[in-house]
């Protein structure tokens, strides 16, 4: 079976720009995006990021129709405190194939702004997985943990200080998201773009020795020409951790392809 890429933006997510049909050309016969849900979102003057359902709903089976490819609907849901009936209203109204569950804002900034580089990063570090904690344990209906290390992708640590800060929470957030079926994404965009493949080589072997068994691979793609970038150095990187499969959702459904398997267009 075709792997293919579980992290994906077009423009109806709040901040890209992309058209999905520009994904296309890239695409093999199945493709997903997941769009951007963010209630109270502090980079849109805390107005609620809502994907438009129906028009994403119409341009996917447009699209479907033009190409005769397999197109699957996807959600990146932020899930931060108090936002947690919002969230679950709004995912019992509307259908996805894949949830990834991410951790962006702790109801007054988001991680990623500017002022973050400029705080201190054991602080910041702390303050990111205390609250990922309490949220993790509010909120955990998804399929998909999305880039652990969101919060710190800025901060520039090293692995060891990264443990000596976050190791802890890190291991009891783990033990959550294992109890409740998130797979760990390799996210090829913290890896490459923000440097974290230490923090990854570090997290991937906490989630597996607790017993965690799904992962998914997910470029972070906002525009087209950085959808699966780096997947050929993922793959050599799960195989590095003795990791031989990853997952692909859909509704209802998880599937393991093992990595053997694994289309040339993604391995070279
Ligand atoms: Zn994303």
């Amino acid at each position: 079976m075709k792997y293919y890429d579980q992290h994906v933006h077009t423009d109806f997510s709040f901040d890209s720009q992309e058209k999905m049909e520009h994904y296309m050309r890239l695409a093999g016969d199945d493709f997903v995006t997941t769009e951007h849900l963010e209630f109270h979102n502090p980079d849109e003057k805390d107005q609620d990021s809502l994907l438009d359902y129906d028009a994403y709903t119409r341009e996917i089976d447009r699209l479907k129709s033009v190409t005769g490819k397999r197109i699957y609907k996807g959600v990146e849901v932020g899930v931060s405190l108090g936002q947690e009936d919002k969230i679950r209203e709004y995912l019992s109204n509307h259908e996805f194939d894949i949830k990834l569950l991410s951790f962006h804002q702790n109801g007054q900034f988001d991680f990623m702004d500017d002022k973050v580089k400029h705080m201190d990063p054991v602080e910041v570090t702390d303050l990111y997985y205390r609250n990922m904690w309490k949220e993790i344990n509010a909120f955990h209906d998804g399929d998909v943990l999305a880039h652990f290390d969101y919060g710190v992708r800025q901060l520039n640590l090293t692995s060891g200080q990264f443990a000596t800060t976050a190791g802890v929470l890190l291991t009891n957030i783990f033990k959550l998201a294992i109890r409740y079926d998130l797979a760990f994404e390799v996210n090829t965009k913290s890896m490459y773009r923000y440097h974290n493949i230490g923090l990854y080589d570090y997290a991937i072997e906490i989630y597996k020795q607790l017993g965690g068994k799904r992962y998914t691979i997910g470029s972070d793609a906002h525009k087209v020409d950085q959808f699966e970038n780096h997947f050929s150095d993922a793959i050599a990187f799960l195989q590095a951790h003795d990791i031989h499969h990853v997952n692909v959702f859909r509704k209802n459904s998880m599937t393991i392809v093992p990595l053997d398997d694994v289309d040339e267009r993604i391995k070279y």
